[in-house]
């Protein structure tokens, strides 16, 4: 009598989860590529590069998992296949760009998200909109916590970015009650690290090359007003974690170590070994005069906490500048 040959299950292949980014070849969303691609994703990167930049994902030509499509998200987004997550960080996020670029800027928050949230409505895809400390506007509450509504100027120079994530937060909510999808909001604070735009304006880019060239280092106002910085790792890990949750409401994801600006600008000159010299500025409208992040519920809820000290990540981020001024 023949032995009946025992077969082993068919190895069922693990199918990748499938990421789009929109803003893939920005600041964030580059770094989000890279760790999502070293998770296993395969990664789809939309960007119409007007504040990204092919530079940041160069390093992935090639690469099977990663496809890049050049396109404006406020057009109708068109992908075959599936997808399980979306990760909407397309965005101009420097005041110097959203005073450049406010009708852009008001189109990506608003009908930017719109189109994202129909992709992932589409496709029953989880969704992510990167929201910001900006909707919290020259904050009336210290530090900032999740359930503060804000105190922003509608019809001031930052009007057009802060109304625009207001809107994005508003709308991602109405698609979660309304047709249930799965959604995340995180609100970003200040940010910083290597792939950040030498000439963005922003505080960090500006000192450390007007450091690393010795030139003054142009604190706006009396520097009293603060931020507190958070290094790109910690913040695209904070994310990550928050996708993963099951936390449909807004979440803080940022740095609480909180500095002047004119300390922020000694720090720099002492990280870089400059001789620059600070001079005074006048202070832009509406620029907010104090920032931090309460982030008890990140703590909590994603057992995620910054692990990067200002000056290693300083470190870092002024080696990948010397290589750009
Ligand atoms: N700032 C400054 N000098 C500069 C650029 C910015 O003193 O050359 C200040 C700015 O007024 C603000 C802070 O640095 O108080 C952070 O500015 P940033 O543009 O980076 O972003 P914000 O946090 O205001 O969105």
């Amino acid at each position: 009598m023949a032995t009946k040959r025992k077969t082993s299950p068919k190895p069922v292949p693990a199918v990748p989860p499938v990421s789009v980014i929109t803003g893939a070849a920005g600041f964030l969303g580059s770094h989000l590529t890279d760790l999502l691609l070293a998770k296993g994703h395969k990664v789809v990167g939309i960007d119409n590069l007007v504040t990204g930049s092919v530079a940041n994902i160069e390093h992935l030509a090639g690469n099977q998992n990663f496809r890049f499509i050049q396109q404006d998200v406020t057009e109708f987004l068109f992908l075959d296949g599936p997808v399980n997550y979306v990760w909407h960080f397309a965005s101009p996020a420097s005041p110097i760009d959203y005073a450049q670029l406010p009708i852009q800027t008001l189109k990506v928050g608003s009908l930017g998200t719109h189109k994202a949230l129909g992709l992932a409505k589409e496709k029953g895809a989880r969704f992510l909109l990167t929201s910001t400390s900006e909707i919290y506007g020259d904050p009336l509450v210290h530090p900032q916590t999740e359930d503060y509504w804000g105190n922003v100027n509608t019809i001031g120079p930052r009007g057009c970015y802060d109304e625009s994530k207001r809107f994005a937060e508003a709308i991602t909510m109405a698609y979660h009650r309304q047709h249930q999808l799965e959604t995340r909001i995180v609100r970003i604070f200040n940010t910083y690290g290597p792939r950040m735009r030498l000439k963005d304006g922003r505080v960090v880019p500006a000192f450390v090359s007007q450091a690393l060239r010795n030139e003054p280092i142009t604190v706006f106002g009396q520097g009293k007003q603060t931020r507190s910085f958070c290094y790109c790792s910690d913040l695209i890990e904070g994310i990550y974690r928050l996708m993963m949750s099951d936390y449909p409401l807004p979440v803080n994801i940022g740095n609480p170590h909180e500095l002047s600006m004119l300390e922020f600008a000694r720090e720099i000159i002492q990280a870089t070994g400059s001789k620059s010299k600070v001079v005074f500025k006048p202070l832009p409208v509406d620029d907010p005069k104090q920032r931090k992040p309460d982030i008890t519920l990140a703590r909590k809820l994603l057992g995620w906490e910054p692990q990067v000290e200002l000056t290693d990540g300083l470190a870092r981020t002024i080696e990948y500048f010397r290589r750009k001024v």
